[in-house]
């Protein structure tokens, strides 16, 4: 793969956002980053991607790629990078990925929760609601979440504002947005 120079990567919405994240910390004003409620980021989306994949043969995969937070410390490194944290697959289980505020889904290891909570005997679905609500009454957390298990069954959930999510199965493509704001649940389009 040909790589590009860094600095192409470096575009100017994104300069501002990250000034204007400066000047208020310079201001003392609170940091606003998953702080709760609508902050900036959730309202501005995110750019963390994840995918988790089953194969035929019954081998099961995580990936997770970020930018980062906002205005995040020099040498940082977030919860996509950490596996059991952001990125998490055992062939024996599920696979799992998750977006969201990265420190609380580092301090409880939020990937490993809730392939471990499979691993126990609930559902996909029912983990990963279970691992969104976990987030949010110990942490306060925010964020989103995907997990396969090894049968292929799947668990969508976020408190984020919205996710985008796109599934790929033998029997066709399915793309969605899920909106916490008014329960409004798209299937079949972005947006
Ligand atoms: N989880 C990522 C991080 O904290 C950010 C994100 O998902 O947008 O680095």
């Amino acid at each position: 793969m040909a790589l590009c120079d860094n600095m192409e990567l470096v575009i100017p919405r994104e300069k501002e956002r990250l000034y204007k994240a400066q000047a208020a910390e310079r201001a003392g004003l609170p940091d606003e980053t998953f702080s709760g409620g609508v902050d900036a980021r959730s309202v501005d989306s995110h750019d963390t991607v994840g995918a988790v994949a089953l194969d035929r043969h019954g081998n099961i995969a995580a990936g997770t790629s970020t930018g980062g937070t906002l205005n995040k410390a020099p040498g940082r490194v977030g919860d996509s990078s950490l596996i059991g944290c952001g990125c998490y697959a055992d062939n024996l289980t599920a696979a799992v990925s998750l977006t969201g505020w990265g420190e609380p889904i580092m301090k409880l290891v939020l990937g490993k929760w809730a392939v471990d909570r499979v691993a126990a005997g609930a559902s996909p679905d029912e983990a990963a609601h279970a691992a969104i609500e976990y987030l949010f009454e110990r942490l306060g957390g925010h964020g989103g979440i995907i997990l396969l298990d090894r049968d292929g069954r799947v668990g969508l959930a976020h408190n984020t504002p919205r996710m985008a999510w796109g599934l790929r199965t033998v029997a066709g493509v399915e793309i969605g947005v899920i909106r916490n704001w008014g329960s409004v649940f798209c299937s079949g389009r972005t947006g």
